[in-house]
């Protein structure tokens, strides 16, 4: 092939690395440890915003090469234990049933408790009925989750996606049902004992004034608006048909599976032509809906908001900002460095099929612990992950949690190679919190470090279940994917807070492809000669649409998980140590519980020089079987 093909084709793989999972934002946890129901539901996020090449590479299902002979020692099975107190007695997954949320029913009980406030009823009976609320609740958060996983298994179904599309629109009226729910209580003289039995500390202060509600009527109908905008995008990319050159017409995603070499190109350059456009004035209106939010919330901008609302960051945009140029100053030479040394090419994500996957998983895993081991068994027993390879799967991982069964859910995409061990590890980091917490968490920036450092500690337990080549080739794997993460997501993070800041009357379809441009060279991911079409490639990414400001998650929050991996090549099981120390979220936000467990802000100066001083021993001075 040639190199500039190969090139742009390293450049799309690149890209399609570029975005991690999430978890699902806690919308139900019990009462007393949640706030107000999170607005935005779908809080999952592509693990890989167009997967092109490896969707190209992945064996398809039946031409897997034979299992190889495991040699490794059997650990001892450990018995998960079925205690999780949940609303409903748990079932597998697949058993589990899906039934519309009866919103009439939750708008009664909301009802309900208002009335025996008025009609001074006595606390047993006011707890008594809040908790038939948060059954409600409950119910249609696990109801959308389950819609949600299942419609990401078949994209084709238009069952589940119209339900999705449903209980998506529903989910803005049902966080005002329930932020009036709590202004009642809280303006209401049981508001003392009300914060003590049953919510938590500091409610009675927050819901003492309804004047100062979120969402009020006008936030409810843009939030409706914003979601219907997003199923538009969402409707827009599940199958897209593009026009080819010679005028017929082909299903893209299937396409990309068949197509090789120059009919490949071409099927890509007909795709972003075609999509562009279309995509582009879907985006433009969500930034100005988004934009009226922030006005109607009463924020300068709707970073801010989605900084402080969504997200409850403890650190500011300003300081992203900031941190963002350090990506530009230490991690972009090193990544020019890289790509011109060439090491790229000889890394290779070698097939692996369902079987050894499987195997290699829950041997990593066995060396993590009891919690996490039994963690993992309950997730096998119950079926609560699909780790199936499908076409018709969406192109996207995530952890998403039932809260009516207190059981988190695990996707995968899976691709038949090696990398699909780093994606599980991923979100079997964002399972574990998601187990062990309960769903407690408060903040997606600390999800972000268990899933990440669960990447890498998950790579320094797989000596005996691959060969020292494959291994090899997972650190660099890792370590590039690592390296093409903080240059994206930083570029990615830099482009909507440019987007965003920019008059709503100026948005056009070019400016944003120029914006787009202009970060790609900035970061240093734009092949020369080819800038029309990566002006145009920020349409793969889900999260631009779907969860604004998400992106500078990433780089920030990977610094702790490089900060664990660090500890564990010092001294293997320190790293482990730390993260488990971690992992009840004794403090909610990021930066305090990496500061409490002695570790360094991100933020310290050093600490992108000591990240790609790391990145560039594994990748540019053969560090990898060292550190394995
Ligand atoms: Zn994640």
């Amino acid at each position: 092939m040639k190199r500039t093909l190969c090139l742009l084709l390293a450049a799309l793989l690149c890209l399609s690395v570029l975005t991690g999972c999430a978890a699902k934002k806690p919308v139900s946890a019990p009462a007393e440890t949640s706030p107000v129901p999170a607005s935005a539901p779908a809080e999952e996020k592509k693990e890989e915003a167009a997967p092109i090449e490896e969707a190209q590479e992945a064996p398809a299902p039946g031409e897997e090469e034979a299992p190889e002979e495991t040699t490794h020692e059997e650990k001892p099975y450990v018995e998960p234990t079925d205690v999780r107190e949940g609303l409903w007695d748990l079932i597998p997954f697949d058993e589990m049933p899906y039934e519309r949320p009866d919103l009439d029913e939750m708008r009664a009980a909301i009802d309900q408790v208002g009335e025996a406030l008025d009609s001074g009823a006595d606390y047993e009976t006011v707890e008594a009925l809040l908790d038939a609320c948060d059954e409600c609740y409950a119910a249609f958060d696990t109801m959308e989750a389950i819609a949600f996983i299942r419609s990401c298994q078949d994209m084709t179904d238009e069952f589940y996606a119209g339900e999705y599309a449903w209980l998506d629109e529903a989910s803005a009226d049902v966080s005002q049902l329930f932020e009036k729910l709590y202004f009642r209580c809280g303006m209401s003289d049981m508001a003392r004992e009300l914060e003590e039995k049953y919510f938590w500390p500091g409610f009675a202060e927050e819901y003492a004034d309804d004047a100062n509600a979120f969402y009020d009527d006008e936030m409810v109908s843009l939030l409706q608006t914003e979601s219907n905008l997003i199923a538009e995008y969402r409707d827009t990319v599940a199958n897209p048909i593009v026009v080819l050159a010679n005028g017929s017409e082909v299903e893209f995603f299937s396409a990309l599976d068949e197509y090789e070499g120059y009919a490949y190109l071409n099927l890509l350059f007909s795709y972003y032509d075609q999509f562009n456009p279309k995509l582009a004035s879907i985006y433009i209106d969500l930034v100005k809906n988004r934009q009226e939010q922030a006005r109607a919330a009463g924020y300068d901008s709707y970073e801010e908001l989605a900084f402080d609302h969504d997200f409850t960051r403890d650190y500011s945009p300003e300081l992203a900002e900031e941190y963002l140029q350090g990506v530009k100053e230490h991690i972009v030479p090193l990544y020019r460095e890289v790509m011109a040394s060439g090491a790229l090419w000889d890394v290779e994500s070698s097939p692996i099929d369902a079987q050894r996957l499987e195997e290699g998983l829950r041997y990593g895993v066995s060396d993590m612990g009891e919690d996490v081991q039994e963690a993992y068994e309950f997730m096998v027993k119950y079926r609560l992950c699909d780790l199936d390879y499908s076409p018709l799967k969406a192109e996207m991982s995530f952890q998403t949690y039932l809260s009516a069964y207190e059981v988190p859910f695990l996707f995968m995409d899976a691709g038949g190679t090696l990398n699909d061990i780093t994606t599980f590890s991923h979100e079997f980091g964002h399972y574990l919190d998601g187990y062990l917490n309960y769903n407690a968490e408060e903040t997606i920036d600390l999800a972000e470090c268990y899933s990440q450092a669960m990447e890498l500690l998950m790579l320094t337990r797989l000596d005996e279940v691959l060969s020292e080549e494959e291994l090899e080739n997972l650190y660099q794997i890792k370590m590039l994917d690592v390296l093409n993460m903080y240059v994206q997501q930083a570029a990615f993070a830099e482009f909507e807070h440019i987007v965003y800041s920019t008059d709503p009357e100026e948005l056009t379809e070019d400016y944003v492809n120029q914006v787009f441009l202009q970060v790609s060279q900035d970061y240093g991911f734009c092949e020369a000669g080819y800038e029309d079409f990566y002006s145009k490639l920020w349409i793969d990414i889900t999260h631009f649409f779907e969860q604004p400001f998400y992106v500078i998650t990433y780089p920030v929050s990977n610094d702790i998980a490089m900060q664990i991996f660090q500890l564990e090549e010092a001294q293997p099981g320190a790293g482990l140590e730390k993260i488990l120390e971690m992992l009840p979220r004794e403090y909610p936000d990021m930066l305090d519980s990496a500061l409490n467990a002695g570790l360094d802000s991100p933020f310290d100066p050093g600490r992108l020089e000591a990240v790609a001083d790391t990145m560039r021993r594994i990748l540019l001075e053969g560090g990898a079987a060292k550190a394995a």
